[in-house]
Formats: structure tokens, sequence, C-alpha cells
């Protein structure tokens, strides 16, 4: 498959979200759903203001239409239409005169990145704020502003796009991605892509798991749905969460909880043989969804694959996280990561040697002749030694390939071959 068309695909699914404002709930919300809609058939939720979940209450919808601030002169010296980031994300609506000193109270600037806008929000405590960068705030002339959001909080609903892939089992692997930042790339609007190529991929493939895709608010999100859907849980044998796909940095994979589950596995075996540099972080209850889905009373076994994680790129959260800082090549590698991941999930089987007094003589079978010619030719033949030794139904197949040293791949088409010639069977094969 070309991958690097896929990365530029997605740069592109990109592109077509960027311009949109969103939040934890609202209309940008909804308008981004409906573009992944046309690529995946998403279910929309709309869960009521008010809703209880857990300790938490779905809150007020926000939307907003305009914003902006003009000097003296009447002026309009930042404005919502030219970037949403200018907006304290989640702002009561206001029309006002302030002066410098009150309106200062109410900006927020970044010193150390003086030409670049940050982002805030303000979604659990109502206050009104514009972001902008901190030339512009030191070039404040001491006089009177007007400033301007035409934003409302209602009564409304929080909105999440679910889409439930129905495998050969009710086992389910979870991805989860987080769709409430505005126009900023990497975080998140690479992971929406993501997610959204994944399972446009998935969706045409024969799977053994069940794959549930979240694209929900991050926090509210996943507390609601985890809410919502209790009784499910349970069949979540493996997930990941997506953020921070697209920077030219290397992978970092964040561990679950539990800290050596089959995901965690699964993952570092990709990247230990991927042969690039990356990096492993310990599970902390601090980053993005994971933290709920990880809670004790879940524990769920979730992961977080990303590149440069959240807050280690000077970009994070700022209008530099734009559309040049995310590349159709990272995007592409994250793709693959991803795919190699799910690859080692779905054959992660465990199987039983019929033949386990001494070796089988694999040459009548013309075992030995299968792989002739093929690049890695030793290395698949020491893979079916490798598989035929440890089929005891005790170790799976990535037991196999961490023991040994051996990429995933061979381990897998060697017990390919091995089933094909009856000295595989599946030892304790699952039915739906
Ligand atoms: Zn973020």
């Amino acid at each position: 498959m070309d991958t690097n068309f896929i990365g530029t695909e997605m740069h592109q699914l990109m592109e077509e979200l960027y311009p949109i404002c969103r939040s934890i709930t609202g209309n940008g919300v909804r308008q981004t759903l409906k573009i992944l809609a046309k690529h995946i058939p998403l279910d929309v939720h709309e869960i009521p203001s008010g809703t209880q979940a857990f300790d938490w209450v779905v809150p007020r919808e926000w939307n907003i239409r305009d914003a902006y601030i003009k000097n003296a002169r009447g002026e309009k010296i930042v404005d919502f239409q030219i970037s949403n980031l200018h907006v304290l994300n989640y702002s009561a609506p206001i029309k006002r005169k302030v002066k410098l000193a009150e309106l200062k109270e109410h900006l927020f600037s970044l010193p150390e990145h003086e030409d670049w806008i940050p982002h805030r929000t303000s979604y659990y405590r109502e206050n009104w704020g514009f972001c902008l960068s901190h030339r512009q705030l030191e070039s404040l002339e001491d006089s009177e502003y007007d400033v301007f959001i035409d934003s409302s909080l209602e009564d409304g609903h929080l909105t999440y796009g679910e889409y439930y892939l129905k495998g050969e089992t009710t086992d389910e692997f979870l991805i989860s991605t987080h769709t409430c930042h505005p126009s900023l790339c990497n975080d998140n609007l690479s992971g929406l892509a993501l997610s959204t190529y994944l399972a446009s991929a998935l969706g045409k493939m024969e799977l053994r798991y069940s794959y549930r895709f979240l694209f929900i608010p991050s926090t509210i999100g996943s507390i609601t749905w985890l809410s919502l859907n209790e009784e499910r849980v349970s069949n979540i044998k493996h997930g990941l969460v997506i953020a921070c796909v697209g920077d030219p940095g290397k992978m970092h994979y964040k561990k679950t909880r539990r800290g050596n589950t089959e995901i965690d596995r699964a993952v570092e075996h990709v990247l230990k043989h991927s042969g690039q540099d990356y990096g492993i972080l310990e599970f902390s209850p601090y980053g993005y969804d994971e933290r709920q889905y990880s809670s004790p009373g879940f524990n769920l076994p979730m992961g977080s694959l990303s590149r440069t994680p959240h807050g280690r790129f000077p970009e994070y959260h700022t209008s530099a996280d734009n559309m040049d800082f995310v590349k159709a090549d990272s995007l592409s590698d994250s793709y693959s990561k991803y795919m190699e991941v799910i690859d080692v999930i779905e054959h992660n089987k465990t199987y039983l040697n019929t033949n386990p007094k001494c070796e089988p003589q694999l040459g009548k079978r013309g075992l030995y002749s299968m792989f002739g010619g093929k690049r890695d030719e030793n290395r698949y033949e020491l893979a079916m030694l490798w598989v035929l030794n440890f089929s005891d139904g005790a170790c799976s197949l990535l037991d196999i390939a961490d023991r040994s040293g051996l990429p995933f791949s061979f381990i897998k088409e060697a017990a390919a071959k091995l089933v094909d010639c009856r000295l595989l069977t599946e030892a304790n094969p699952r039915h739906a």
C-alpha cells in the first residue's frame, strides 16, 4: 500500500477541518463530524446538557459567530474571523467599552514566543477573553476599546462520533481521539485524520477483533461515553488514544496503567523493530483521555501512541501548531505504525505443535523451499523453528517473536505456513 499517498490525503483532510472553530460542544464539532462522515459511517450522538456523567455534568453548549476588539479609531485590531484562537474558547458573550487596564485582565499572550497566539479555554468557569500575540499586547495604547463576543452558552448537547466495526469476536479494540481543539493541527487534527483513515482501511478488512472508534471532546467526552457504556467496557481488550501524530518528531508510546498488557507489548515490539529512534513513557495520570479510561474503576488497557507528546513541542497549544508544522510524511509513518500494531494484535494467536516429539521433518513437507528465493530466507526458516518449538499452547506468537528477537511479521508468516501443513493448530480458538 502506498502510505505516502495516505499522508498527503490526511493532510488534505486536516486542511478542510482547520478553519472550523471546535470546542467541547457546539456546531464546530458537528461540522467536523459531518466532514469525517464522508469517509466513514459515523454515528453521531447528542447528549443533553445537564446529563450526569459520574462526578461530572454535561455543560451548556457553546457556539460562536463572531468576535473582535476595536481600538478608539474603530479599527479591528483582534478579529475572530482571522483566527479562531483569538477568542478564549467557551467565552461568554460580551459587548461593551473597556479601558486598557480592565481589558488586560482578559487578554492572554505568550511572552516566550511573542508572535504566536496561545490557545486558552475556560470550559467550567464562566469568563470572557481574547488571545493575541505578545508583541501586539505590548503595543496596545492606553485608551478605550470596544470588545464584542457574539457567542452563546445555552442548554443544548455534547456531540460525539462513534464508529463500531464488527469483527469475528465481540472482543474490542478501542481507538479514541479528541475533537475539541479549534485551529490546531498536530493537537489534534492529526489524530482526527489518522483515526478516520485507520477506520476507513479497517472497514475493508476481515477482522478478528471488533473496533470502536470514538471522536469525542477531551475529558468530558470520554467520561460521558464511559458513563453511558459501562456495561460494554468489559469487551475492551486493547486500546489506543490517538493525538499528536503529524509532527516531524520521533514516535513515543505512553504505556497503559497496567504496564504489561498485550497492547503495550505489541506497540513496543513494532517500535523496536522499526529501525527508527523512539521513546517509551510510563503511565501517568496526566495527558489525554487515557486518564479516564485508566481510572481505577475501569483500568482499561489503553496506551497512547503519538509522535512528540503533548506539551513537549514549543508549538503546542499555539497558532504555530499549524498546517506547516504537520508533515504528510509523518502522518504516513504514524499510519504505518498503527497498522503494524493492529496487525500484531489481530494475528497474535497461540498455537499447538501437532508433532511435538522432536522436530518434524520440514524438508519432506516442502517447508524449506517454501521461503526459497525470499530475501530473508534464513530468517524465515529460523522463524519456523522458533514457532514449532514454542507453540506449546502457552506462548503466543508475540511471545515467540520477542523471545526469538525476530520481527512479528516473520513469525506470523512462518506460523501461517505451518498451519497450512497441519503442523500447527490454534490453541483455544475463539468463536464469536
Ligand atoms: Zn491539547
